[in-house]
């Protein structure tokens, strides 16, 4: 018989299907997305309702998603900072946030993770220099890790892996989306942050999609490792969540519209504080149970709490307030009058502290 001509009919088994044509067919049906979840469940929750925002044009940026968090509205720069954590030498004209040369890189106070996030950007105009020396800049995931390159690269030939919305040093974009220095682009980029476990092996490798002014020019591409000039590194452990940066690389590059949309389960908002905060945070303190709690700097520069001869890292939720992810221990220091003090918490209540000089 000619099965190009036989049909599926929803009442025949698999097994039957078997028999009559004589050859393996899979055993079980296709599990369903989630397996928690029945085909059309009439129980499964409906997707939140967002209101999407608008589209940006030349002369006005739009708005953004409901759900997003803004990370600049033309106005507001304080969720930045400079790398250690002290003000930033940016500076907000016309709208915009703009890089002025020699002053170093941007990054988000907040940290993030799995994210949506939209930049919308302006090299310099008339332009100046050649090659990666025209309106260069960057955008970084993983504090300063891995760049999804910003140059001007409308008429201006440098190497490809170097080129506008190239993941630097690895991934080309899949065509050259540029509009002219001195115009308005836009990034719309989904990045899946790599994972390590708890001894520090790579699980998962970052993945990056990536539009250009709405063109699609990089299709969830895997990240080797970090990007940076010269050598494709391997990939080093670090915490999922960790801040977003913007490259100073010499060049005026403005920015506008930026926000970021948190993807995967939502959790607290976690904070990268500056080094001499957290060092401020470091020593012994004394609790009134004839114990001690330990904090110190963690060789990733995280804030290391042990207590209870247990070591936890902790997360900064604010920059007085601590967490943990593993058990549900929570910090918040205090002065009291001269003395620095923590409370701890475990679970419930609270454990006051004092630091030892
Ligand atoms: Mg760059």
């Amino acid at each position: 018989m000619n099965t190009r001509h036989v049909r599926f009919a929803p009442g025949f088994s698999r097994a039957a299907l078997a028999l009559w044509f004589g050859v393996v067919l899979p055993s079980s049906v296709p599990a369903p997305p989630d397996p928690h979840w029945l085909a059309h469940d009439r129980d499964r929750p409906l997707p939140t309702p967002v209101d999407p925002g608008t589209s940006s044009t030349q002369e006005q940026p739009g708005r953004p998603p409901a759900d997003a968090v803004v990370l600049f509205d033309g106005k507001d720069m304080s969720p930045w900072c400079a790398m250690d954590g002290s003000p930033t030498k940016w500076v907000v004209r016309n709208d915009a946030m703009e890089c002025v040369p020699g002053s170093g890189y941007v990054r988000t106070r907040r940290c993030f993770g799995d994210c949506q996030l939209h930049v919308e950007f302006a090299t310099p105009t008339p332009p100046h220099g050649e090659g990666q020396g025209r309106g260069n800049s960057g955008v970084f995931f993983g504090l300063d890790r891995y760049e999804i390159q910003v140059l001007d690269s409308y008429g201006n030939k440098t190497y490809a892996d170097g080129s506008a919305a190239s993941v630097y040093i690895q991934y080309p974009p899949l065509v050259n989306a540029s509009r002219p220095p001195g115009q308005w682009q836009w990034y719309d980029i989904v990045w899946t942050a790599p994972r390590f476990d708890a001894e520090g092996k790579l699980r998962s490798k970052a993945c990056v999609t990536l539009f250009h002014n709405g063109v699609l020019v990089q299709n969830h591409v895997e990240l080797t490792g970090p990007t940076g000039w010269l050598t494709r590194a391997p990939y080093s452990a670090h915490p999922e969540k960790l801040p977003l940066s913007l490259q100073d690389h010499g060049n005026p590059v403005r920015y506008r519209n930026l926000w970021v949309r948190e993807l995967g389960p939502r959790g607290k908002p976690e904070f990268m504080l500056a080094n001499t905060v957290l060092d401020g945070y470091s020593g012994t303190y004394e609790l009134n149970r004839g114990f001690n709690a330990e904090f110190s700097r963690g060789p990733d520069g995280t804030l290391l709490l042990k207590f209870g001869g247990t070591p936890f890292t902790m997360f900064a939720e604010s920059p007085t307030h601590f967490f943990a992810k593993t058990t549900d221990v929570q910090a918040e220091f205090q002065t009291d009058g001269d003395n620095k003090t923590v409370v701890i918490s475990v679970g419930e209540g609270g454990m006051k502290a004092k630091k030892l000089k």
